[in-house]
């Protein structure tokens, strides 16, 4: 069996250009906008952010990216939050993670304003995401479950594993799976043997950040795979957590890296911000 493509890149780029064209037609109107905050040098999350920017100003958004020094005290960072929550040109505010360790992530995290809060990492849109409550959901996880939606996977009754249980992406996944009834199990670096669990799934989705820890021979055939991993690898090529030629053999549909899941977390998050903006202008999204 040849797996079929999952194509994040694909999809990604038809959400963007769904985007693109509602922000087109509100005419003279304010632009939806997004502010970035970015503190210290730490060079993926600066490569990140320049990313963000750049895709909002290909949609027609406002961006404001606020690059403060790696010092910067607890009171100040919590003034620009603050500042951001009460601009009126601001839909989304994303703070850029990891922020440095004399600053508490989660006291940080929880100032930005619920109605502004596009990346769901504000404590209180993670406990709606637990409890079924509308609120922002996180951009990787909702960018996955999109992916599975467009492809017309079945989730209901599916058994889906989950390997990884951060509240970037493992736990969030995992709730919105649940959501649409599959069947979950949440695996992690102190399960004693993921290929039980793997073999028996319908769908495994895979965020540990180790190159090749999914192999050919822990999947069922014909099961879907989706990669969240990001390995830079010694010779600079980026690749997932699984061996995805081989894997390929034996699923039934995957997700390449790069090309899958990743472009799927900044269209997720210019959706986040639109559906912010059409909330606040009080427009349909
Ligand atoms: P994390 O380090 O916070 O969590 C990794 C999880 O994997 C942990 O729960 C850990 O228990 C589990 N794990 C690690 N090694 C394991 C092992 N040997 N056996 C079993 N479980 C193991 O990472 P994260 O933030 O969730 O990110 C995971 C990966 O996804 C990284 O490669 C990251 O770069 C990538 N990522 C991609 C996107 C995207 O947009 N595509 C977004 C977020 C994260």
């Amino acid at each position: 069996m040849t797996a079929q493509i999952l194509n994040g890149k694909s999809l990604a780029k038809k959400i963007r250009g769904e985007i693109k064209q509602k922000a087109a037609g509100i005419g003279n109107v304010r632009k939806p906008g997004l502010a970035a905050v970015l503190v210290g040098e730490d060079p993926a999350s600066a490569i990140y952010v320049k990313s963000k920017e750049k895709t909002c100003k290909k949609l027609g958004f406002h961006a404001d990216t606020r690059r403060l020094p790696a010092d910067i005290s607890r009171d100040e960072l919590l003034a620009v939050i603050n500042e951001l929550n009460n601009d009126s040109k601001i839909d989304g505010i994303l703070l850029q993670m990891p922020i440095p360790e004399h600053l508490d992530k989660f006291e940080m995290l929880s100032a930005i304003s619920i109605d502004k809060d596009v990346d769901g990492f504000n404590p209180i849109s993670q406990g709606r995401l637990f409890l079924d409550i509308d609120g922002f959901i996180p951009c990787t996880p909702r960018g996955i479950i999109r992916i599975l939606k467009e492809y017309e996977i079945p989730l209901k009754g599916a058994n889906a594993v989950i390997l990884g249980r951060s509240l970037l992406v493992g736990k969030p996944v995992a709730m919105l799976l649940m959501r649409d009834h599959a069947t979950i199990s949440i695996l992690h670096s102190r399960t004693r043997d993921l290929s039980e669990y793997t073999k028996r799934a319908d769908i495994v989705v895979v965020a540990a950040g180790v190159p090749n820890i999914i192999t050919a021979d822990m999947i069922k055939p014909g099961a879907v795979i989706i990669d969240v991993g990001i390995n830079r690898l010694d010779d600079g090529s980026i690749a997932g957590d699984v061996d995805f030629k081989a894997a390929s053999e034996i699923a039934g549909w995957i997700t390449p890296v790069p090309g899958g899941v990743g472009p799927m977390t900044i269209a997720m998050l210019m959706e986040n911000t639109w559906l912010s903006y059409a909330k606040r202008e009080g427009i349909q999204s």
